[in-house]
């Protein structure tokens, strides 16, 4: 178990299975209008889906649950004012090494776990590449134009997509982790567990996904993250009732043993 102020070094391994097709596409290309939407490929033409976009994904789903359980501040939006106040990242800009511990006093779990502009998080997502070869599929479909609206503007777009079945592999490194931070992070994990979603399409029935077949090491089992969760000194803003629902329902005492 790990305390207050212990950090660990953690190496999070599994698989993220496509339940649905799934496309996670380059940033130029996300727009419906583009004719031709690729999916991500690396130098060699394999597809694969990058670490920031499973950490993004992850992210969203606890910044969600934290705030329905801990009201909106219990996660900060980093896109509007964020969490740390100006004039202590004006500090940081000037100063950091004096700065860090105000700075870190400031961030939000979420903050504090998956990183803001001010603050690189502990926690490395790999790229995540298949096991094995992948035959890609193209779906086509009918971008409405919305400057005009008409019928005239409609345009066929075709985009490709990883089959379902598709299995990439997941590497999640931390160095000097925080036990919120953990906590957080198997919450995210195993709310992927059951289902989540990655890329574009989703109003299209894409990008369905599951994480699984998760190990860990650093940690003797699940137990030891899940408890970073439900010690209220983390979570003021949280119920303790609310964190212990959190953290055990759908979980037997012995489930994951040696796991995440
Ligand atoms: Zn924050």
């Amino acid at each position: 178990m790990t305390e207050m102020g212990v950090f660990l070094k953690v190496r999070i391994r599994g698989a993220v299975e496509a339940l649905s097709p799934l496309h996670v596409g380059a940033p130029s290309s996300t727009s419906p209008l583009e004719r031709d939407n690729p999916v991500v490929k690396d130098g060699l033409g394999r597809p694969y889906i990058p670490g920031s976009s499973l950490k993004g994904a992850l992210r969203s789903r606890v910044e969600s649950i934290l705030r329905g359980l801990g009201g909106p501040n219990a996660a900060c939006d980093v896109l509007d004012t964020g969490c740390v106040d100006k004039r202590t990242a004006e500090e940081f800009t000037r100063n950091p090494a004096a700065t860090l511990p105000k700075l870190i006093g400031q961030l939000c779990p979420v903050c504090r776990a998956f990183g803001s502009p001010w603050f690189a998080s502990p926690l490395r997502f790999g790229d995540l590449y298949p096991e094995g070869p992948v035959r890609l599929e193209t779906r086509t479909g009918v971008a409405i134009d919305r400057d005009r609206l008409t019928a005239a503007s409609r345009r066929l777009f075709t985009l490709e997509v990883v089959p379902v079945g598709t299995t990439f592999r997941l590497d999640i490194r931390g160095e000097r982790v925080d036990g919120q931070s953990l906590g957080l992070l198997w919450l995210a994990l195993r709310e992927f567990e059951s289902d989540g979603f990655l890329g574009g399409g989703r109003s299209r029935g894409l990008g369905r996904v599951r994480i699984k077949d998760l190990n860990c090491e650093g940690l003797r089992n699940l137990t030891d993250l899940r408890l970073n969760l439900v010690d209220p000194a983390y979570w003021p803003q949280v119920a303790a009732e609310d964190l212990d629902q959190l953290a055990y329902n759908g979980l037997g005492p012995e489930e994951g043993e040696g796991r995440v």
